[in-house]
This record gives C-alpha cells, structure tokens and sequence, in this order.
C-alpha cells in the first residue's frame, strides 16, 4: 500500500488534480484506492460523490460519540474510489491538524485500512508553515509526497515551504518527496521553470498539467474530467498523470531553495516567453 500526501498552496488545484488522479488509478490501471480529505472545506472528495456532501468524520463524531460505523464516514464513489473527508474543528476553536490525526487514526481503528488498497491518497490544505498541517508527514502515516504548483511567484513560494517541511520530517522519518506536479496557470516558460524548480530541488517535474475549461465544465456537472468527459485531451493528461505517479520511482530527500536563490530563478526563467 503505497501512502501518499498531495501538498500545495490554496486554490492552486489539490482536489481536482487529487481527484483526477485517483480516477485515473482507479478506472485506467485498475488500482484500489481510498482517498481522504484532509481541509476543513471538506470537498476533496465531492467529484467522486457526484456533488453529495460527505460527512465529515470528525462532524460524525462530534454528534455521534466513538460509536459510528465505517459506512457513515466511507463512501464508494466514481471508480469504487473510497471516499472520507476528515472535516475540521467548530471554527475558531481547535487545531485542523489535530483533527486530521484523529481522523485517521479512528479510520485505522475502524479498519479501512484494508491490505486490497493500492493507494491511500491525504488531500491536504496548506502550506506546512502550521505544524498542524504536516500531521500525516509527522506521525508517518504517507511516506510519499506531491507538490502542486504553478509557475506563480506564490505557489513557488509556498511549494518552496513545504518542501522545507518535507526536509524536516525526512531526515527523522522516511518520508519522501516524488515530485513537483505544475497545474499550469499558463506562466510564461512555465514548464522550464518548473523543471528548473524541481531539478533545484533534486526532484523532477513528475507531470505538466495544462490548464483548460474543461475541469470547469465537469466541476459544474460535479464530476471528475476522467467521467465527464473520458475522450477529452485533458482526460488523457490525467491518465497520463496517474501512469507517472504509478511508474515513479524517484523518491528524495528535497533540497529547498533559499528565498533569493528562488528569485532568481524565478527571473531567469519567468521571461523566456516574452
Ligand atoms: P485546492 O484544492 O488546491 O484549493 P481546487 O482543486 O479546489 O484547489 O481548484 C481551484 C479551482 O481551480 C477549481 O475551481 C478548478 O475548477 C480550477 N482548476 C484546477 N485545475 C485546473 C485546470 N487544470 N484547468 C482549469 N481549471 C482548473
Ligand atoms: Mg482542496
């Protein structure tokens, strides 16, 4: 059973790549997969669900004590992908990292678990500068880690940062970065940065993802691309996103750039398309 954790800066893609990705294992190379939502927004898994709000384990057991079932928090959805969102703490109050541990930990109680899954994939909010978020790199739950980024000034940064968060956690553990996914936001030279970012890094660009309204089309009709539109071009990218993921085997320790190191590389690269 492979582990794995998609990191990233908000809105930068997480969920519809995450989503993408996981429907692509599931129907394209037949992988067991089970996928847990790791933001307090709870819509990691809406795609899958065909738009229904799953509920959330920690809201199951807020309300309902220890004493739930597994079927009340696990959902079949698209591609039999089982689907869990560990929700968040009431607002204001408590810790979300906490609560993803408390999650998973209720999960592995409850036995979901199982020696079928090929995959286990955490979906999850932020930018590691709050311990919190690092959870299932600090406790050793995934081992494997992906970073979404664009070409963007800001999502470096943030990539940059959990990158640092990685280096923590992997000289202790056995966590490892596979690779830098770009979810293009059409930067120029976008893909030699990108490339030039994660070689920095001692990584790779493990996949580009173009950018294209179609994810806007099926996101409206909640569902992934992969069943909305199965022919499309962006269908065949996200299957080939999940070959790569699959096939991969490039699993280091990261390397983080220092913030003027990342500047200039952002200069150096940023106009090529001009
Ligand atoms: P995150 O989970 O990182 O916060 P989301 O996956 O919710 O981000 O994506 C934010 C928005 O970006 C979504 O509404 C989605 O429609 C859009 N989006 C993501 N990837 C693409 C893409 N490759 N092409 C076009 N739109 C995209
Ligand atoms: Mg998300």
């Amino acid at each position: 059973m492979r582990q794995v954790a998609i990191y990233g800066k908000g809105g930068i893609g997480k969920s519809t790549t995450t989503q993408n990705l996981t429907a692509g294992l599931a129907t394209h190379l037949n992988k067991q997969i089970m996928l847990i939502g790791c933001d307090p927004k709870a819509d990691s898994t809406r795609m899958l669900l065909g738009g229904l709000a799953q509920q959330t384990v920690l809201d199951t057991l807020r309300e309902e004590g220890d004493d739930i079932e597994l079927d009340e928090i696990m959902k079949g959805g698209f591609g039999g992908i089982r689907c869990v969102e560990s929700g968040g703490p009431e607002p204001g109050v408590g810790c979300a990292g906490r609560g993803i541990i408390t999650s998973i930990n209720m999960l592995e109680q409850m036995g979901a678990y199982t020696e079928d899954l090929d995959f286990v994939f955490y979906d999850v909010l932020g930018d590691v500068v709050c311990g919190g978020f690092a959870m299932p790199i600090r406790e050793g739950k995934a081992q494997e880690i992906y970073v979404v980024a664009s070409g963007e000034l800001m999502a470096m940064y943030a990539a940059n940062n959990i990158c640092k968060g990685v280096q923590k956690y992997a000289n202790s553990g056995g966590v490892r970065l596979g690779g830098i996914i770009c979810n293009s936001r059409k930067v120029d030279g976008e893909r030699e940065l990108l490339e030039a970012f994660a070689t920095k890094l001692g990584s790779q660009l493990i996949y580009f993802v173009p950018r294209d309204n179609i994810v806007q089309h099926a996101e409206i009709n909640k569902k992934t691309v992969i069943e909305y539109a199965p022919e499309s071009d962006q269908a065949n990218e996200y299957r080939g996103l999940a070959e790569s993921v699959n096939n991969n085997e490039m699993f280091v320790i990261p390397k983080p750039m220092k913030q003027e190191e990342l500047e200039d590389l952002m200069m150096e690269y940023g106009f090529l398309g001009l």
